[in-house]
């Protein structure tokens, strides 16, 4: 039991339960603002910046001494609460652990291991599965370069660098086995064994295990493997994969778990499978057919996207190159193993593609939105040839975002206001939120208002730190920069991965009626772009460089505007800040999309094509659509019709209704409808509602916690 301030603080910084426990990260900030932003809002970073004498002083003056203590036995509660949702239904889950693999884990920006939203949906997962007290382990890898920081250069071309993350500085600790060893696992690759140490993160309740082959007995070149997210060839891809799949099921077993249930979060793990059939076959006796099926019967499989990019292929040289020596070792040909990951296994030319093995060699699968179910079956229906489209076993989960990571503190207010102060233990029941239907119209616009002129005040600094970077010798750049954006304009925020088919320029189509819509004195309209491309894609980036040149045409200057870096911190501002969330894909591209539920938590409502959640979520009073759901064969046509679609709402709905004000300047069907808003979506669309689903439909059944029809 630490008894001093900073040993109560280094416990706090040590679990990243402080990343959704706004009176933890207050106190941080408080004792030292100017530091606590030096050191990217890394509690464990400032604590080896602040001498502990120092902490005493501090605290001393500014009072904090009871808040930490507050905050400290906070978080003791929590990690020892046992009245817990997982207590009462997850059965034989509460001895077995989840064990959750996935590429990416996006849980604070001080962690950059993640790029978009797969790696935000992972890390709201483990917040869930913490709240809910589900036993689950996470299972990544540790990026030490992390994911690339964005610049732009003066015409608007993205510049990719890659930082170095001390480990001192990250709230890791070294994995150690059951009798306090450091755990270092080992795999085999062509060039020799490679090993990899194991970090251990806490989430909360929850745990994460992070694989790092930087360890000094590897060549250089394997040092560097696990350096960069999505930063290599293939052959550094097939790599990583192994070490997430092979290495990540042995730090498991190192450390002593032995989970009752494998989830496989998009195809990129799926790897571990193999090493579960290896354990079978060598350490079981089972025959490769029936280590197949035991291990599909263990293990759960989520598909996050319909895009052909977005799925792992090998050449099925470079897997033999890799996983020719499973051959002997399972007793199977090359065209077995091969065959697990292709769709006609006979097919010598076939790659490798790790969506297939995952669907193979798990016992169900699901999409990520009730519209990307029907995609997907669609989409694999060639896998089960024989069977209509509608039978192909892959269910869904639609996504969710954890809300207290997400929500503003001014909305946190009025929800313990009008939800009631246990809300947060709430938030999946309908009922609950009936109270914000009754919220004063005043009440709900000021607080959205607060958090607007926040997020226009943040912009602004970020467009002024930029300005100063691409221009240190204009001394007059930033206060340019600062005199960006109106307080008052209705603001349309869009911020995502660059990927093409988000179409971040739709709204480009028609530049002057855009001019007209954004040039309106009495009606002024302004939009936020943030966003990064992918390393590889120029389309991508080419998008960037056109909205950056729009936003020094004279027309759009000051109502068009590009963030750069976009991050966790940077969507937060943002979710919590704009009027209006712009999504507009090629439907039905967008599997589901979690950044406009974050908006609407916070009163923000959504403007999107009828694709991925918003196709369920939209009932025609809760946010606004883009067309009407239909998609024409031709792509020109499509563009043009969604383009239209787009500006015609935006003119003569919502522009009119923002600025249609009562007596005390309310807009109050603007209100109504973020009412409507948060009571129809704030309890469906959380990270607690798709953790249950998971658990009740998928979890269970696959550690033999209930029967259920099988493939
Ligand atoms: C939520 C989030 C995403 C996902 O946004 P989509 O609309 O689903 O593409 C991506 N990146 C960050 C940083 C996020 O917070």
């Amino acid at each position: 039991m630490p008894t001093n301030l900073t040993d109560k603080l280094r416990t706090l910084a040590a679990n990243l339960f402080w990343t959704w426990h706004p009176e933890i990260i207050g106190v941080f900030r408080d004792l030292d603002p100017e530091l606590w932003r030096q050191v990217n809002f890394s509690p464990v970073a400032f604590l080896r910046a602040l001498p502990a004498d120092e902490i005493d002083r501090r605290s001393l003056i500014l009072n904090l001494e009871s808040r930490i203590n507050f905050a400290y036995h906070r978080q003791v509660e929590y990690l020892r609460a046992e009245h817990t949702w997982a207590r009462y239904h997850a059965g034989p889950l509460n001895v077995r652990p989840v064990a959750y693999f996935s590429a990416e884990f996006g849980i604070h920006e001080s962690l950059p291991i993640y790029s978009g939203g797969l790696g935000v949906l992972s890390g709201d997962h483990l917040k869930s599965a913490s709240d809910l007290g589900v036993p689950l382990v996470g299972v990544g890898l540790l990026y030490h370069q992390g994911y690339f920081r964005q610049t732009l250069t003066a015409d608007g071309w993205q510049q990719e660098e890659y930082g170095f993350m001390p480990i001192d500085d990250l709230p890791l600790q070294p994995a150690l086995d059951e009798k306090g060893r450091v755990v270092e696992v080992s795999i085999d690759l062509p060039t020799g064994r490679l090993g990899a140490r194991v970090w251990r993160a806490e989430i909360g309740r929850a745990t994460l295990l992070l694989l790092d082959s930087d360890v000094s007995s590897n060549s250089a070149q394997d040092r560097e493997l696990t350096a960069r997210l999505y930063g290599g060839d293939r052959r550094i891809r097939i790599r990583q994969e192994l070490i997430l799949g092979f290495g990540g099921l042995r730090a498991l077993r190192a450390c002593g778990f032995d989970p009752g249930c494998y989830h496989l979060n998009e195809g990129h793990s799926a790897f571990v499978t193999l090493e579960r059939v290896r354990e079978r076959v060598e350490n079981d006796g089972y025959s490769f057919d029936d280590a197949c099926r035991d291990v599909a019967l263990h293990t759960v499989f989520t598909t996050h996207t319909p895009v052909e990019a977005g799925h792992d292929r090998f050449a099925p040289d470079l897997f033999d190159e890799h996983l020719g020596w499973l051959r002997d070792r399972l007793g199977v040909s090359r065209e077995q193993l091969l065959g697990l990951g292709r769709v006609n296994p006979g097919d010598p030319g076939e790659p490798f593609c790790m969506t297939v093995a995952a669907l193979r060699l798990s016992r169900s699968a699901n999409a990520v939105s009730a519209l990307h179910g029907h995609v997907s079956r669609r989409m694999w229906n060639r896998l089960w040839p024989n069977r209509d489209e509608r039978l192909v076993p892959i269910g869904h989960v639609t996504n969710g975002v954890h809300i207290a990571s997400w929500l503003s503190p001014s909305m946190a207010k009025v929800y313990e206001r009008h939800v009631g102060d246990r809300w947060i233990h709430r938030l999946c029941h309908r009922d609950a939120w009936e109270g914000i239907a009754k919220t004063r119209d005043l009440e709900l616009w000021e607080a959205h208002l607060y958090e607007k002129h926040k997020l226009v005040e943040f912009v602004r600094q970020r467009l002024a730190a930029q300005e100063a970077r691409r221009a240190p010798h204009d001394p007059s750049a930033p206060a340019k920069a600062a005199r960006l954006l109106s307080r008052n304009a209705l603001t349309i925020g869009f911020a995502r991965r660059y990927a093409t088919y988000k179409r971040a320029t739709l709204l480009f189509r028609d530049l002057d009626r855009l001019a007209r819509l954004l040039g309106d004195k009495a009606r002024p309209v302004q939009i936020i772009y943030a966003g990064k491309a992918h390393p590889q894609d120029d389309g991508g980036k080419r998008l960037i460089q056109h909205i950056v040149q729009l936003s020094r045409d004279p027309r759009f200057h000051g109502k068009v505007v590009f963030v750069e870096d976009y991050d966790l911190g940077v969507g937060r501002h943002l979710v919590q800040g704009v009027d209006v969330w712009l999504n507009n894909p090629v439907k039905p591209l967008e599997a589901c999309g979690t950044s406009g539920m974050k908006v609407t938590l916070n009163g923000g409502l959504n403007l999107s094509i009828l694709d991925g959640w918003w196709a369920e979520a939209y009932d025609g009073a809760n946010g606004f659509a883009i067309g009407a759901g239909d998609v024409h064969a031709k792509a020109e046509v499509q563009e043009e019709r969604d383009a239209n679609s787009l500006y015609e709402v935006l003119e003569k709905t919502i522009v009119p209704m923002y600025f249609k004000r009562n007596v005390e300047d309310v807009a109050v069907d603007w209100v109504a409808r973020m009412k409507n808003a948060i009571t129809s979506m704030a309890w469906r669309f959380n990270s607690d509602r798709m953790v249950m689903d998971y658990m009740l439909q998928c979890y269970l059944p696959a550690c033999g916690g209930l029967s259920t029809q099988m493939k």
